[in-house]
């Protein structure tokens, strides 16, 4: 994938030939940190970690690896260059701090392989993975509603006055940076609406970015994306971009996965991938999530060979889900579903 000869169409499709046709993703980011101590209070959330706990970051992409994850997403879903620059920070070092996630889960990947004796990425150059397992690294690229931290990411509802030049004028810098980190995809995370897909499709194209990218949308009622656009448009959206590898949804819960599985078949061959939450509700204006609603791992587990079966090839999970989750989800995906029915 870091190969700059591998046309991103196929990219997605030589790596899960590779890992036996699928591959683990990570879990929860914020809850991870928290438990080893961070306090997250703060509209930067877990991006406010990058500055100043950066080894717990690192510990928890370890800790997934560990878990077997194949796939680690950064610490940059709500680290925006207009959030940290509102923090007093400059643009130099708000860029920096983008950077600086990235180099984290390369570092994280690093000290894996180290530790396992598999770091046989071969030093040609040319990028080639020789280790049984690649790693990959994603970094992330939260909504302008993540931004905003006003829970317009569960709504989609950016109101008249955003556009989509807005959008692209917003997320360009990111995406520049984050193309240009090292990082092996950008991970566009819980797209909320179209016109958010329409523009990332757009700045992926803009300067010929050298860097695939997977699109994941999020859905509230299993049918549409949060903000009642049609999943087959935005899908549509992403299988027309080339850039784009993978198309999925996260932060859902589970028991919608299958059914949006089955709707984004509709309109893309590309890979599909599904990272859900635990099923637990996210109350926006408490910023809190309400136990109770959520379901245990075993539970998320027994959904995941059903999943695997009508076509996801990547599996994670996103918010509140834990390394104990991936666990479960490795070991159950490696009891022989190599193959998702056609
Ligand atoms: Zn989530």
């Amino acid at each position: 994938m870091a190969s700059g000869s591998v046309e991103p169409s196929s990219a997605m499709s030589d790596f899960l030939e590779k890992s036996n046709g699928y591959a683990i993703l990570d879990g929860g980011l914020a809850t991870e940190l928290e438990r080893h101590g961070a306090d997250l209070n703060d509209p930067l959330w877990s991006a406010k970690c990058l500055i100043s706990s950066s080894h717990l970051i690192k510990r928890v992409h370890l800790d997934y690896l560990e878990a077997g994850a194949d796939i680690i997403i950064t610490a940059s879903y709500q680290a925006t260059i207009q959030g940290f620059e509102a923090k007093g920070l400059s643009r130099e070092k708000s860029e920096s701090l983008l950077w600086k996630s990235v180099e984290i889960a390369r570092e994280a990947r690093d000290s894996y392989y180290k530790e396992h004796g598999e770091c046989l990425v071969n030093d040609v150059g040319n990028g080639s993975l020789l280790n049984q397992r690649p790693i990959l690294v994603a970094a992330s690229v939260g909504s302008y509603g993540a931004y905003l931290a006003d829970g317009s990411e569960y709504d989609g509802n950016y109101g008249d006055l955003v556009t989509l030049e807005t959008l692209k004028d917003f997320h360009r810098r990111r995406v520049q940076v984050l193309a240009e980190s090292g990082a092996d995809l950008i991970a566009f995370e819980t797209i909320p609406n179209k016109l958010e897909a329409q523009a990332y499709a757009e700045l992926l194209e803009e300067d010929d970015k050298n860097i695939p990218a997977w699109f994941s949308f999020n859905s509230k009622d299993g049918v549409n994306v949060v903000s009642g656009d049609s999943l087959l448009e935005c899908a549509s959206i992403a299988d027309a971009c080339k850039k784009v590898i993978a198309v999925g949804i996260n932060c859902t819960p589970p028991r919608f996965i299958q059914g949006l599985i089955l709707s984004i078949k509709k309109v893309t061959t590309k890979p599909i991938l599904i990272y859900p939450n635990s099923g637990e509700t996210y109350d926006p204006e408490r910023k809190e999530w309400v136990k109770s609603t959520g379901i245990s791992d075993e539970d998320f587990v027994s959904y995941v060979t059903k999943w695997r079966e009508v076509g996801a090839s990547l599996i994670g999970g996103c918010c509140r889900t834990t390394p104990n989750t991936i666990r479960a989800i490795s070991k159950a995906l490696s009891k022989g579903f190599a193959a998702p029915l056609q």
